[in-house]
């Protein structure tokens, strides 16, 4: 923690120094997935970039409590109260329950998050777990005559709330402003101004999921499962509050007005928000028809694809671009990516191997300086990089026997590598890991060989049923027993 961290905080649209109000405690809240379908590409690209944050954060010392939520409800088609609840419509489509659906998705969710090697959040709460809160935070704004009610729907009055407070403070823009911009929206009639919107629904009696109010059956509006469980779980102000920049305009302006509304506080300190993938120029978004699933890379099934990449080499390419840039996916900066990444793990490898010189060309403090300077400089992946690339050219001079180094610069060289590669930008050598797999298969074939020879069906049994929960098929012919992923 004696590094200064400079965070680009959209509210107030310059970079500042990063003062935890309870440090070492860090709080960090970021929009999880709506799970009705499987998360894309892009979706994936901004629970990386907050995955790099979370673990710069810890290596830091901070002990962060990364909250990131999933909405199981509440999510409508339309950014402003029109269409149907994207899960219910979904399961009504597919003829399954809503939470067949959310939890087909969750945990598809959590499998694709565990292969790019993001680490768990530390509470993933879900908008259907906590429609008693949420239910609260509406009183509590009626209370503060912020919301008014039709018809069994409550609105948030924005102009009301802007008399005192300023609706438009995280994009910087006038209410007047955002009122001429904004065309007529979903819900209009029972609202009272062009801006306001649903804190909760009135359901229609054919709505799959809802819950009973004093304002009748209904189900919370979108933006206020985050306002509800942010505060809960963090306090009614913490340090970071997170998403994609797409959330910046309508979601997270609401949900600040949310919170303040019902208790005084713009909830986060330090608003952070990561920049698109993009396809061609444009956003990759499931409605848009141009998004697609990590798995189709991975397999390399999908016609846009020239062949499959790891999930690794997905992360390396990611990681090459700041966060509060956008990045264009295509095959050749896929390859470029591809290349680098072997690059940087070839030298990675080496490492162990090398031998320590009594003389040194080479003062990898420096290095290591810089390899901080960039994290510290808003979290800036890219030029964390170039200077791994830097150490990986150290890496190859002194296998090749053209560079010299003393044991101390040579430790200094492990521990740099290992922190920044693994534990900082979450990269592991994957070739490592499948080299050692047919080994392990080979030994767990050879234990279920013995266990037939003895008679023991059951243990056979048990190791060929194990090792199919797991995606291990075992074929079992008179040459022997091979084994496939399913
Ligand atoms: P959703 O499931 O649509 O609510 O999105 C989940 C998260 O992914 C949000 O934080 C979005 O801002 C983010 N997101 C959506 N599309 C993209 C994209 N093309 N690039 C990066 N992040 C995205
Ligand atoms: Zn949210």
């Amino acid at each position: 923690m004696k590094q200064n961290l400079f965070v680009y905080n959209t509210l107030t649209r310059t970079k500042e120094e990063f003062k935890p109000l309870n440090a070492p405690h860090v709080g960090m809240y970021v929009c999880g997935p709506t799970v009705y379908s499987d998360a894309h590409l892009g979706n994936c690209r901004t629970y990386i970039s907050f995955d790099l944050i979370f673990r710069y954060l810890t290596l830091l010392g901070y002990k962060v409590r990364y909250v990131r939520n999933i909405t199981d409800a509440g999510h409508l088609e339309g950014d402003a109260d029109e269409g149907e609840d994207k899960i219910s419509k979904k399961a009504k489509l597919s003829q399954l329950e809503p939470m067949e659906i959310v939890q087909k998705y969750t945990v598809g969710f959590r499998d694709v998050m565990k292969i790019l090697n993001t680490l768990p959040p530390s509470i993933e709460p879900t908008a259907t777990g906590h429609i008693i809160e949420q239910i609260e935070m509406v009183k509590e704004i009626l209370a503060k005559g912020l919301a008014y009610e039709v018809n069994g729907s409550v609105y948030f009055d924005v102009e009301k709330y802007n008399q005192a407070q300023d609706y438009g403070i995280l994009n910087g823009r006038h209410l007047e402003d955002l009122l001429t911009n904004t065309r007529t929206l979903g819900g209009q009639d029972e609202k009272r101004g062009k801006l306001d919107f649903a804190l909760w629904i009135k359901a229609k009696p054919e709505h799959l999921m809802q819950w009973p109010s004093q304002w009748g059956m209904g189900f919370p509006g979108w933006h206020l499962e985050c306002s509800a469980m942010s505060s809960k779980y963090l306090g009614h102000q913490f340090d970071i509050h997170g998403g994609g920049i797409d959330l910046m305009p309508t979601h997270h302006t609401n949900e600040i007005a949310q919170n303040v509304a019902s208790c005084g506080k713009n909830p986060a300190t330090y608003w952070m928000h990561t920049n698109m993938l993009t396809v061609n120029g444009t956003k990759m978004s499931k409605s848009l028809g141009n998004s697609f699933l990590p798995d189709e890379l991975f397999t390399g099934n999908n016609s846009i694809l020239n062949k499959p990449y790891s999930p690794m080499t997905v992360r390396f390419f990611m990681l090459q671009t700041h966060y509060r840039s956008t990045l264009d996916f295509s095959n050749d900066a896929m390859e470029a990516s591809e290349k680098g990444f072997r690059r940087l793990m070839n030298a990675y490898e080496l490492l162990d191997g090398l031998k320590a010189s009594a003389d040194t060309d080479v003062d990898v403090s420096a290095v290591q300086t810089r390899c901080y300077e960039a994290m510290n400089d808003d979290f800036n992946s890219p030029v964390l990089i170039a200077e791994l690339f830097e150490l990986s050219r150290v890496v190859n001079s002194v296998h090749d026997g053209k560079m010299q180094i003393d044991a101390t610069n040579l430790e200094l060289l492990k521990q740099t590598m290992h922190t920044f590669i693994e534990d900082v930008l979450g990269l592991k050598d994957e070739k490592a890991a499948n080299d050692e797999l047919p080994k392990v298969m080979e030994f767990i074939i050879n234990l279920r060989s013995e266990a037939k020879t003895n008679k023991d069906y059951a243990t056979s049994d048990k190791i060929r049923i194990g090792l199919q929960d797991i995606g291990f098929q075992l074929k079992d012919s008179k040459e022997g027993t091979t084994w496939n992923k399913v």
